[in-house]
């Protein structure tokens, strides 16, 4: 296993020459818990998903989730599929890294920005192309279908900041506002739930209403028809009912 380790590190140390991932020295502060061990996996297991079903080209996305007060996420330029086990990385509130030796993504400040201001145990970023190609034609996302209710209503775009920015981080905060996902200007997309599944979720069904507006609204000399923000409202409290009932 030792053996095994050490290749796996010889390995790496070969594939950051090649692709600038970034490692910080040796781990830091103490070991995983059985728990986050367990998060880990399941957090690696939807950052693969969000290639596998095309939300991310690469590594241009980034998941986390909460363990208590620690955030897992994942490490900078590091493939997904090349993510084992043992590479848990792991910060706190105010972005200390307490578990692992990679570099955390750089745009830890959004998701650290969003565990502070909500009850999110998962967060998902990604630059989805619908959702990131819409990003660059409105200010919110018209109503084109009443799935945006499960997302608290009218998806907004959070304003252009460079990544890895404070500023796109507050940005994107007024944006969530009453929301569980946005649009980044020029970016991509970013959602939370309870759960990595309900993140990944909200992000694939936005992705998906970016996808339908531009397929609906580029048919020339036709305009699509939309909801009113209480029909989608009226969605919205049906949706948060979905899935309940015995
Ligand atoms: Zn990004």
């Amino acid at each position: 296993m030792a053996e095994e380790r050490r290749d796996q590190r010889g390995d790496r140390e070969a594939r950051d020459a090649r692709e600038g991932a970034q490692e910080v020295g040796e781990p830091w502060g103490r070991s995983a818990r059985p728990e986050e061990t367990e998060a880990w996996e399941a957090l690696v297991a939807t950052a693969r998903r969000t290639v596998s079903d095309g939300l991310v080209v690469g590594t241009s996305g980034n998941v986390s989730v909460r363990v208590g007060d620690t955030v897992l996420v994942t490490p900078s330029g590091v493939p997904y599929d090349r993510l084992t086990p043992d590479d848990v990385t792991g910060v706190d509130l105010d972005g200390r890294q307490v578990l692992g030796s990679l570099v955390p993504t750089s745009e830890l400040p959004m998701h650290l920005a969003v565990y502070r201001a909500t009850d999110a145990r998962a967060v998902v970023h990604t630059h989805a192309v619908h959702a990131t190609a819409v990003s660059t034609l409105v200010p919110e996302l018209p109503l084109i279908h009443y799935m945006a209710g499960g997302l608290g209503g009218p998806v907004r775009v959070a304003p252009y900041a460079t990544y890895g920015t404070q500023e796109l981080a507050e940005n994107m905060l007024r944006a969530l506002t009453g929301r569980t996902a946005c649009l980044l200007q020029n970016h991509g997309t970013i959602g939370y739930g309870a759960t990595l599944d309900q993140a990944y979720d909200r992000t694939a069904q936005l992705e998906w209403m970016c996808r339908l507006w531009l397929t609906a609204s580029s048919v020339p000399g036709l305009a699509p028809t939309l909801l009113s923000e209480e029909q989608v409202a009226e969605a919205g409290e049906r949706l948060r009912g979905y899935g309940q009932r015995g």
